[in-house]
């Protein structure tokens, strides 16, 4: 038997690690030792919860003796044989992932998050016996918020790896769907407090999944970031809600952490892009899903070969780098890092201007640029750089495209309309590299790649960057 005591006290001590951790991933320079705390945290979570689990508790409060019993060895056996293969899995798939993939297992795994909610909601009610009033309340919101996340992040799962279009999907009468399951999940919980009834928690369930879909699904390409952290959110609400089902402190508090934190993140990334945060989390509210924007003739563009960029760089004085999704595809933040330090030793001021949801994860660039050992105070945001755009004598745009792209600014019923963009347009010269005329994530063609002072290098970003550092 383990003290309660122990137990407790393990917990507490995760809980803190669990929160120098999320400290830690605030910075490029302390995020390794962020990662650390979180792995000893959880480690510990890990062990204690495994052994009482295992072994029983036992509490002494005054004269009364409180014991709990474990479920022996066989039932040790089974949660490290289930560890096992649950680790097993994780680590291959991990080893595997390219960083371009991680948002679709990241939203994978929100959707594991969801569906242990629900089934935890399902088992709590099943086995719970006294069907307090309390615990009534706890089941049916945690079936309902983990079955929101399960569907809603299956769906993420399918745009954000391409099995499903990311174009938005809109029911007639969306906003009347949403807001109607809405009340009838409210009047529901109200009746379930006193009478916990199967049928009433079975349509729920159906009810909640429906709507997880219903929401991503109504979602456009450019806001997904937005509804990643979001679904991130609502997995950590999902988790606390097991928390409470189960009587686990530690679950409720992490949960608690990651709900937070991913609604903070969701909140600080809407006003990066200039999107409302009530109207992503309602699932495109405002939003008639067309996609505009495609049609209109920009005219002739203009190509040129690396020499000619190279001849272009060699005679600046100013360069910033603007990268995005297609630089991770190629893995050219190498040769991208071999070139900045090319330049800046032959005197150029080379910079980095980062968009907010550049790539496909937040902080997606960032990560790349910092493998490749690009020094952290060259990088800069989208709002550090823009200002000094128009001083800049040449932009190299590396397989970014909606994140640069000036509809936002000019055209008013473009589905990016009103999210912040680099301006690299107003840059002396820009030379954009990518392997065709297609368009980006939202679906929408780029008029800076049609501007006077825009230039396309076609091909790989890799290759592409190789040859101008062989011609330089
Ligand atoms: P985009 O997806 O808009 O554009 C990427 C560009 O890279 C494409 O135009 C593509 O053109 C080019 N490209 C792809 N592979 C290569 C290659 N091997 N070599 C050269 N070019 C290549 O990327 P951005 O980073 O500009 O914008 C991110 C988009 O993703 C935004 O719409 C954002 O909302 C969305 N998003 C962001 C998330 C986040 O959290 N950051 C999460 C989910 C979505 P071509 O095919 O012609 O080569």
């Amino acid at each position: 038997m383990i003290p309660v005591s122990l137990v407790q006290g393990s917990y507490v001590v995760a809980g803190l690690l669990f929160i120098l951790s999320l400290a830690g991933l605030n910075k490029h320079e302390s995020a390794r030792a962020g990662n650390r705390f979180g792995i000893i945290g959880m480690a510990l979570a890990l062990v204690i919860t495994v052994a009482a689990a295992a072994m029983g508790t036992k509490a002494t409060t005054g004269e009364v003796s409180i014991t709990a019993k474990g479920s022996g060895w066989i039932g040790l056996a089974i949660m490290l044989a289930a560890m096992a293969i649950g680790a097993g899995i994780g680590i291959a798939k991990a080893r595997k992932v390219e960083m371009t993939g991680m948002p679709e297992l990241i939203a994978m795994l929100h959707s594991f998050v969801g569906l242990a909610a629900v089934l935890v909601g399902w088992n709590s009610w099943y086995t719970g016996g006294t069907h307090d009033k309390v615990h009534n309340a706890e089941v049916f919101i945690g079936v309902f918020v983990g079955a929101v996340t399960f569907t809603g992040s299956l769906v993420a799962y399918g745009k954000l790896s391409g099995k499903l279009k990311s174009r938005p999907v809109m029911l007639p009468a969306h906003n009347a769907i949403n807001g109607g399951i809405l009340v009838a999940f409210s009047v529901m919980t109200v009746v379930f407090v006193y009478q916990p009834i199967r049928p009433l928690l079975i349509v729920m369930t159906v009810l909640a999944l429906l709507l997880g879909w219903h929401l991503v699904s109504a979602i456009g390409g450019g806001d997904m970031p937005v509804v990643v952290s979001m679904l991130n959110s609502y997995s950590g609400w999902a988790a606390a809600a097991a928390g409470f089902m189960l009587s686990n402190d530690l679950l409720i508090i992490t949960g608690a952490l990651v709900g937070s934190s991913g609604a903070y993140l969701s909140w600080i990334m809407c006003k990066a892009m200039n999107r409302s945060f009530l109207s992503v989390i309602a699932g495109g509210f405002g939003s008639d899903g067309n996609v505009v924007g495609q049609a209109r003739d920009y005219g002739e563009h203009t190509e040129i070969n690396a020499v000619a960029v190279a001849d272009l760089l060699r005679n600046a004085s100013s360069v910033v780098i603007t990268p995005g999704y297609g630089m991770a595809v190629a893995q050219a933040q190498y040769p991208v890092a071999d070139l900045t330090s090319k330049l800046r030793a032959q005197g150029v001021n080379v910079r980095f201007g980062i968009h907010p949801v550049a790539g496909r994860l937040p902080g997606h660039m960032n990560v790349l640029l910092a493998e490749a050992k690009v020094p952290y105070d060259i990088v800069l945001e989208m709002d550090e750089i823009n200002d000094d755009l128009p001083e800049t004598d040449v932009v190299l745009v590396i397989g970014a495209n909606d994140t640069v792209n000036p509809a936002a600014i000019d055209e008013p019923d473009s589905p990016i309309a009103g999210m912040p963009v680099l301006h690299a347009w107003e840059a002396k010269d820009v030379v954009v590299f990518k392997r065709s005329m297609a368009t980006g994530y939202a679906g929408v063609q780029n008029p800076l790649f049609f501007k006077e002072n825009t230039k396309m290098l076609f091909g790989d970003a890799k290759e592409r960057v190789e040859d101008i550092i062989r011609a330089l």
